[in-house]
């Protein structure tokens, strides 16, 4: 028996509801299963807990989660709390505690899921994209000078080491060279423009490319590549881009496979000498939360990543495939699929459609 040890931030709103829905699945997978194991910890960390304490995390909070094998983030976020605070206060703070350089988000439509596109099939819109997760555009480099003076000048400076660079693409090119689909990788890139970081990435993306002859290559303007994310979704296998970059692109790829509802994330510390850490796009929705209304699916989504990560079981798939079974029928859907059911249903339809496969 193989047992792994998972940190649980629920976060804030929605966050506690769909984090429910994930435990569940991956307990019933590691029971079908039979020789593994999840423990959990919980933390109560988010904005909810900043606003009792005025601190997002404790302040040893890297330290407790640095001995588990992998963090699950359900969503933080609060209205009274300005974003910038839940951001640098707890994610970023992983993130570039961490190292978690690689931020991965799968790109999938799958049957079932209402796509913008009327003319695009779910084998239409099948591809990874690789973010660069802790510096670049968001390095957090700059400052205002001669503040509220006619003068007034914001710098904010990008910063790309060779070192996160290569690494980066070094992960981009394996995926692309593993993943089995089209063996292409396309890179991110605004050169014309951004003639110092982004002359930069694209000398890297061709040093890198030398290593491995048999993946196929592409470099397109960000802005050329969100018109091709929507007139050509099929030509992409893995993409790599910068942190702004990337953070565009896969919301727009988010809409393209169905909205947030969808979406999953991994933020990855490729040499695994800390946790990485897994969590759905979305937010923690106000709006609609302690309603039981939430879409269960990213959640669901972004735990079967973190199985990915721990265990590279190919059987963990059969849990899209439980997703897709239920979105097909139709018959257990949240409101922001226009069912009415439960977050708690779906939950409960994807784990018997679970059983019925494994
Ligand atoms: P935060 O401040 O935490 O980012 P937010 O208000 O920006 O929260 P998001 O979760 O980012 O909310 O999403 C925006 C809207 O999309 C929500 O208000 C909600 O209506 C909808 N939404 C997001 N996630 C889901 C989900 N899992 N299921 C259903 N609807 C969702
Ligand atoms: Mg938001």
């Amino acid at each position: 028996m193989r047992e792994y040890k998972i940190a649980v931030i629920p976060g804030d709103g929605i966050g506690n509801e769909v984090m429910d829905e994930g435990i569940k699945v991956l307990n019933l997978f590691a029971e079908l299963k039979g020789d593994i194991k999840f423990t959990y910890e919980y933390f109560p960390w988010g904005c909810e807990y900043y606003l009792k304490t005025g601190k997002m995390m404790d302040d040893n909070g890297l330290d407790i989660l640095k001995g588990f094998d992998s963090i699950l983030l359900g969503a933080v976020g609060y209205p009274t709390v300005p974003d910038h605070i839940s951001l640098h206060g707890l994610l970023i703070k992983i993130r570039q505690g961490f190292n978690q350089c690689v931020n991965l988000r799968p790109i999938k439509l799958l049957p079932g899921a209402p796509c913008p596109l009327k003319d695009k099939a779910p084998e239409d819109i099948d591809f990874v994209v690789i973010r660069e997760n802790v510096e670049g555009e968001y390095s957090g480099v700059g400052g205002i000078r001669f503040a509220d003076k006619p003068e007034e000048i914001a710098i904010q400076t990008s910063v790309f080491t060779r070192k996160n660079t290569e690494k980066v693409m070094k992960y981009a090119y394996d995926l692309a060279e593993k993943r089995n689909k089209k063996k292409k990788l396309t890179s991110t890139t605004k050169s014309n423009a951004l003639n110092y970081s982004m002359v930069f990435w694209d000398k890297v993306f061709g040093e890198i490319g030398k290593q491995y002859p048999e993946v196929e290559t592409e470099s397109i303007h960000v802005d050329a590549i969100s018109m091709f994310f929507i007139q050509k979704p099929q030509n992409y296998d893995v993409v790599v881009a910068s942190n702004l970059f990337g953070d565009i692109i896969t919301d727009l790829g988010a809409a393209l496979q169905g909205g947030l509802g969808f979406a999953a994330s991994g933020n990855l510390n490729i040499e695994k000498e800390f946790p990485s850490m897994f969590e759905p796009v979305h937010g923690s929705a106000p709006d609609i939360a302690g309603k039981g209304l939430a879409n269960p699916i990213a959640m669901i989504w972004t735990a079967k990543m973190m199985l990915d990560d721990l265990l590279e079981d190919p059987k963990a798939e059969e849990i899209i495939n439980a997703i897709t079974d239920v979105l097909v029928e139709g018959k257990s859907l949240t409101p922001d699929l226009g069912g009415k059911a439960t977050t708690q249903q779906v939950g409960d339809a994807i784990c018997h459609k679970l059983k019925a496969r494994l």
